[in-house]
């Protein structure tokens, strides 16, 4: 069932005009689809964003990614070792908690409130600002389905 430009959110359109940003059918589905998923990546959001308006580009949609991140709307987030996700919710310093096996990702509050949440012993005379923390481990999901607690998954069993 595709999603209409009706249904989009209307603080995607106030999200563009307030940074400046020309209002563009890709710009908007794009915004509106993270607003209920967060932590996506290019591929999943380029299948949403073809369900919603047709043909567009996987290109056009870096693109799209690509400046609303320099723009400030979207926090592109980098687990290492797994895809780029993209999410709304920007400048709260929040942390992520990733599942080494499928990637989902979700978000884990600053437990300070503001950056950086941790107080290095030495910092070595730099201004620090930010500490990126990622939290490491399995998800319910992978922990149910029994997989390999340690590491990462072991796909090298023999085929006879
Ligand atoms: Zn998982
Ligand atoms: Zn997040």
């Amino acid at each position: 069932m595709a999603t209409t430009l009706v249904d989009v959110d209307e603080t995607a359109l106030r999200a563009l005009r307030a940074a400046g940003l020309r209002v563009t059918a890709p710009r908007r589905a794009v915004l509106s689809w993270l607003v209920k998923h967060p932590h996506s990546t290019v591929d999943a959001i380029s299948a949403a964003v073809r369900g919603m308006l047709g043909a567009v580009s996987t290109q056009a949609v870096y693109d799209v990614l690509s400046v609303c991140t320099a723009a400030g709307l979207l926090r592109r987030i980098e687990p290492a070792g797994h895809p780029a996700r993209f999410e709304r919710r920007v400048r709260d310093n929040h942390h992520h908690v990733v599942c080494r096996l499928c990637g989902r990702t979700d978000d884990v509050d600053c437990v300070v409130g503001d950056a950086p949440c941790l107080e290095p012993s030495d910092v070595r005379g730099f201004a620090v600002d930010e500490a990126e923390v990622v939290f490491w481990g399995l998800c319910p999901d992978c922990v149910t389905a029994g997989r390999p607690a340690q590491g990462f998954p072991q796909q090298e069993e023999t085929r006879q």
